[in-house]
C-alpha cells in the first residue's frame, strides 16, 4: 500500500473541500468539525411552520445549499479522519472489522473508513 500517495491525494482533497465549504458557509467557532451554511437566519425547526409563499425561493435555495454543505462536511470529516489515521499509523483498516481495506476501494476513495463489505454500515 502506497500511503504517501493516499496522503497526497487526501491533503489535496482536504484543500479543495475546505475551499468549497468556505464558499458555502463558515466553520462553527465552537466545533471545528461543523460547518454553518451562510444565510441560516431561520432555524430548520421554524421552516415547517412558515408561510409556504413567504420566501419560498430563499428557503429552497438555502435548503439546497445546506444539503450540499452537509455532504461536503461529511466528506471533509472523513478526509480529516483518514489523515489522522495516517499520522497515527493505523490508516487503511476497516472501522467495523479492523481488516485491511481493499486497495481498489482506497484507490476509488482514499478516505473510505470501511472495507467494501462494511461500506454501508
Ligand atoms: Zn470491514
Amino acid at each position: 500500500m502506497d500511503i504517501n500517495k493516499y496522503e497526497r491525494d487526501l491533503k489535496e482533497e482536504l484543500k479543495l473541500l475546505t475551499e468549497e465549504l468556505k464558499s458555502l458557509g463558515q466553520i462553527n467557532p465552537n466545533n471545528p468539525n461543523d460547518w454553518i451554511t451562510k444565510g441560516n437566519e431561520e432555524t430548520n425547526a421554524d421552516s415547517d411552520h412558515s408561510d409556504p409563499n413567504d420566501n419560498a425561493d430563499d428557503q429552497e435555495e438555502f435548503g439546497e445549499r445546506n444539503a450540499i454543505t452537509s455532504d461536503l462536511e461529511i466528506r471533509f470529516n472523513n478526509v480529516k479522519k483518514a489523515l489522522q489515521k495516517i499520522e497515527g499509523g493505523i490508516y487503511g483498516k476497516c472501522e467495523v472489522c479492523e481488516e485491511l481495506i481493499e486497495e481498489e476501494r482506497l484507490n476509488a476513495n482514499p478516505a473510505a473508513p470501511t472495507c467494501i463489505k462494511h461500506m454501508n454500515s
